[in-house]
């Protein structure tokens, strides 16, 4: 089944998939093959969310061959840092991000044990 997507440029963040629509940073126009790249990593997550989406975000193997833009492109696009937010506005809706929210967790419950451990 072919769905219709609805892609749309905003002033932060990287990427995002929400629905059937993927919001795109417009500063990531200027690095055409860093922009497919993302722009194909998007159109493989499901439109809602489940495992098949925290996968595909974890091993993000798509974006290998473009880090040299990707840092580019962060560096010199304070903006796209607000995607690390795991609250995002779209379209004026509050998005919570959960593979961030995860990857927090995460961080902090490691931070946790090593600290125990060094105890
Ligand atoms: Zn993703």
């Amino acid at each position: 089944m072919k769905q219709e997507l609805t892609i749309k440029h905003i002033p932060y963040g990287i990427a995002s998939r929400i629905g059937d629509c993927i919001y795109v940073h417009t500063d990531l126009i200027k690095y055409p093959k860093l922009y497919n790249a993302i722009l194909n990593h998007e159109l493989e997550h499901t439109s809602g969310y489940c495992l098949k989406d925290l996968a595909l975000d974890f091993r993000n193997k798509g974006l290998s061959g473009h880090k040299k833009d990707y840092w580019k492109f962060m560096f010199t696009t304070p903006s796209a840092w607000l995607q690390l937010s795991p609250l995002l506005m779209y379209d004026k809706k509050t998005t919570f991000d959960i593979t961030l929210f995860l990857f927090y967790g995460l961080a902090m419950l490691s931070i946790g044990l090593l600290g125990l451990l060094l105890w």
